[in-house]
């Protein structure tokens, strides 16, 4: 469940409560399968769950970061650029969850 952040003035971005539609990710449970990763975009750490937008070996797939406590690091599939940007944009407007 998404919340408003704690801070009015947060500047970060912030993932709004789920649409009812919200489309549901295949999230798995997150694996070290890649040396090197880099975190491209990332909404704000001041609510929770908070989401990045990774690369790693030349692809791309977005993170689901709970609140400590209440579960799983968890990815979603490691796909392309262009489909991880439109998933991302899907998450970051409520229309994916
Ligand atoms: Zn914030």
């Amino acid at each position: 469940m998404s919340r408003p952040p704690l801070d009015p003035e947060c500047l970060g971005l912030h993932v709004p409560t789920p649409r009812a539609d919200a489309i549901r990710v295949d999230w798995a449970k997150s694996l070290p399968r890649a040396d090197r990763l880099r975190v491209r975009g990332h909404t704000c750490a001041c609510t929770y769950p908070a989401f990045e937008l990774c690369t790693a070996a030349g692809l791309w797939f977005v993170r689901r970061l709970p609140a400590k406590g209440l579960g799983d690091i968890v990815e979603s599939a490691w796909t392309s650029a262009s489909a991880t940007e439109e998933l991302w944009l899907q998450i970051v407007t409520g229309r994916a969850r």
